[in-house]
Formats: structure tokens, C-alpha cells, sequence
């Protein structure tokens, strides 16, 4: 069989990867193995426009929120589901460096931000002492049911391999790749954490980082609001919340913590005013970068191979700009944002000198 692109991996990079080079006319196949707890299946599905404990504005946001509620939105008519909504997080200060944090911020640059109309607006729900502000507008994705329908889309038409891909089976010559009875002109490694560990591409600097998740059901959490104090309070499905997440750089495994699910538990004991059940808990590795930029682009010394990663704890917005750009960068050869271009490492990756089995 000959395409143009194999994509490896379906999580928010290889999805909308596949959305964007089909509206170039580019022919494109999918593998990809349906493991249950991968990054996007584990995301909240939040695009915020602040981080930080001086809660600056993230990187590009005014260029990526507004590229991403577009694509989300063109996505989801497609689709006729909805897939992005518009929401507030009410932020309750966790400290009083926190709470003057946010009022110098919000002295400079009101952009995302306002202060509580009424400081005791919330106290029917949650305890808090030192007051809240409003970081708006924020964008929530339903990343599970987007990659879900488009996963339906592309396995209907036969675009999609649901299998583990072997990177000791890929072929490559100078302007093609071949896989078993696939021949392709390029491949692209949208594999998340394990491109990691893929012979072209470990010697980027990633940062693999774990993140841990609870979903818990509640009958008195205000629904369209996200809450955040130390943890976020996420809408996920009726009166279900998601409640997330931890940042660990250093984890034994991939797997849930007794550990942070007794910790989440106390905090939302004493967070939170009403009683709740935990229904669920899930962990996952983010496919995070040293230097927190994503890893878009061809193999300096091997053109046929690509990679759309990195993404961190930001693929909601991330994604879909850089799948654009990194579409059109194969058709028409348009640069790609040099903070993101792996070609900012082209001296490692010539370094390592990267061939199959090393
Ligand atoms: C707990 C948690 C909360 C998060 N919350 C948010 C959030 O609110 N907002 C936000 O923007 N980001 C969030 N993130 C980060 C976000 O999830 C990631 O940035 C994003 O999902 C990375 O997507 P990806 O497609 O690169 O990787 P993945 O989602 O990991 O997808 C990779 C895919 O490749 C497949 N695959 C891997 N190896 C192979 C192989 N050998 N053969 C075949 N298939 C393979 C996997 O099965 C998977 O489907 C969160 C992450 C975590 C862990």
C-alpha cells in the first residue's frame, strides 16, 4: 500500500495531525494501540491562559487559544458533537503570596483576569480564607469523546491499524519509509511519551512528567465553573468531576499513587462542604520538554521521519496550531515556529547519530 504520511499514535498530536493533512489532499494512515490511560485520555482538557505562581500568560496564548477554539469548533460541527466550551475558573488564593500575586498581576494586565464581585459568593460550596479572582475566558476540551469520534472517522474509512507499530520493522530509504506492506513518503511519531525512547529522536531533551487524576462524584459543585486551589475541580460528565492533577518528575512507574489519592481526599475534605465519592483514579506521562517547548518537524539527518510532540501539559492548545503549520510545512514547505522546529537540535540528533537499534 502507498500513502504519503504514517502517523504513529492517536492521542490529541496524531488526531489532529490526520484532521489537518486531510484538508491538504495528503493520503495518511493511523497505528495506533488503544492503551487505556494515555495522556490525552487522561487530560482535564483545560487551555488556560495563565500559569505560574506569577500567573503570566502562557506561551503564544494569544495566537494559540483563539487558533484552537476555531479548530475545535469547526471540528466538533463536523462532527455535530460538542467538543470545546467556554468556561470561568474561579481561582481561590491557596496563600496570601498567592492572593498578591494575582492582584499585582491584575494591576498590570486585566487581559484573563478579574476579581471576586463578592468574596462570599462561594461560601454555600467550599471553604477558603483568603479570597478568590476570576481567570476568564477559559476553554475546556472534551479531549476523551474528540479523539473517540475521530477515531471512528478515520477506522470507518479504513485509515486506521490498531496495533502496536515496532520500530525494528521500519525500512527507511533516502525519500521513502517502508513498514511491512506500507510504503510511505514520511513518518510521523505522534507516540507521546515513547517517542522518548524511539532511536531517532531520545536524544531530545524531554522531561517525562506523571500526572495523577481522580474522578469523584458530587451533588453541590457549582457545574459550569472550573475550581482551582492547588487542584483544579474539573466538569466532567453529570455530577461527576474530574480532580487533578499532580506534576511529578520523578515517578518508579506510570501507574496511580495511594499516595496522592489520600492527599487529594483530605484536600477536598477540607476544601470542599458537601460529601463526595470517588469513583475513579488514573495516572498518566506527560510527554513533557526540558526547555517546556513542543518538538515539531523532520529528522535532520533522516527527512522521511517526523515528529509532532512535546507537548506537555498543554496539548489542548498546542495541538491544533502545530499540526496546522506542521501540515502546510509539508506541502508547501512553510517554516515552522523556530522555538518549536526540532532543527534547534539538529546538533544533538547528528550527535547521537540516531539509527534503528542504537
Ligand atoms: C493527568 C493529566 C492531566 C492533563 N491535563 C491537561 C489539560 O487540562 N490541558 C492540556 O492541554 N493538557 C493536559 N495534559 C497534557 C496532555 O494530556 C498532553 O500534552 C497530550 O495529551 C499529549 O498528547 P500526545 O498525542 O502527544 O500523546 P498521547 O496522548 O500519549 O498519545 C500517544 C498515542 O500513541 C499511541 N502509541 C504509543 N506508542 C505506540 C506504539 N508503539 N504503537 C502504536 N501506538 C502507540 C498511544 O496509545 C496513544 O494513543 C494532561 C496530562 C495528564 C497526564
Amino acid at each position: 500500500m502507498n500513502i504519503d504520511i504514517l502517523i504513529i499514535g492517536q492521542g490529541i498530536c496524531g488526531t489532529m495531525l490526520g484532521w489537518y493533512l486531510e484538508k491538504t489532499g495528503l493520503s495518511f494512515l493511523v497505528i495506533d494501540e488503544s492503551k487505556p490511560f494515555t495522556a490525552s485520555k487522561s487530560a482535564a482538557g483545560i487551555i488556560n491562559p495563565v500559569t505560574g505562581r506569577r500567573i503570566v500568560k502562557t506561551w503564544m496564548i494569544d495566537e494559540l487559544m483563539p487558533f484552537a477554539l476555531h479548530a475545535y469548533q469547526t471540528i466538533q460541527q463536523e462532527f455535530n458533537a460538542q467538543f470545546i466550551s467556554q468556561k470561568t475558573i474561579i481561582d481561590f488564593f491557596p496563600s496570601a503570596q498567592m492572593r498578591q500575586a494575582f492582584l499585582t498581576r491584575y494591576e498590570s494586565d486585566q487581559q484573563y483576569l478579574r476579581m471576586a464581585d463578592d468574596e462570599k459568593k462561594w461560601y454555600g460550596y467550599f471553604n477558603y480564607e483568603l479570597g478568590w479572582g476570576e481567570i476568564d475566558p477559559v476553554y475546556l476540551v472534551d479531549v476523551q469523546n474528540l479523539i473517540l469520534a475521530y477515531r471512528k472517522k478515520i477506522s470507518d474509512r479504513q485509515l486506521l491499524i490498531e496495533e502496536h507499530f515496532s520500530i525494528d520493522q521500519l525500512v527507511l530509504s533516502e525519500n521513502k519509509i517502508r513498514y511491512r506492506d506500507i510504503v510511505a513518503d514520511k513518518i510521523i511519531f505522534c507516540d507521546g511519551i515513547e517517542t522518548a525512547q524511539n532511536s531517532f529522536f531520545k536524544a531530545l531533551p524531554f522531561a517525562p512528567n506523571k500526572g495523577e487524576a481522580l474522578i469523584i462524584e458530587s451533588e453541590n459543585i457549582p457545574a459550569p465553573n472550573i475550581f482551582k486551589k492547588a487542584l483544579n475541580i474539573v466538569p466532567w460528565k453529570d455530577n461527576l468531576f474530574w480532580v487533578g492533577s499532580s506534576y511529578e518528575w520523578e515517578f518508579q512507574d506510570d501507574r496511580p499513587t495511594e499516595i496522592f489519592r489520600k492527599k487529594t481526599e483530605a484536600l477536598l475534605q477540607h476544601w470542599l462542604k458537601s460529601p463526595f465519592k470517588i469513583i475513579d483514579h488514573f495516572a498518566s506521562v506527560r510527554p513533557a520538554t526540558l526547555e517546556r517547548r513542543p518538538f515539531i518537524g523532520f529528522h535532520p539527518q533522516y527527512p522521511p521521519v517526523g515528529i509532532m510532540n512535546g507537548m506537555g501539559t498543554k496539548g489542548c492548545s498546542l495541538a491544533p496550531y502545530f499540526a496546522a503549520q506542521f501540515s502546510r510545512h509539508i506541502v508547501s514547505g512553510a517554516a515552522l515556529t523556530g522555538e518549536a522546529d526540532i532543527h534547534r537540535f539538529a546538533k544533538v540528533l547528528a550527535r547521537a547519530n540516531s539509527t534503528p537499534g542504537n
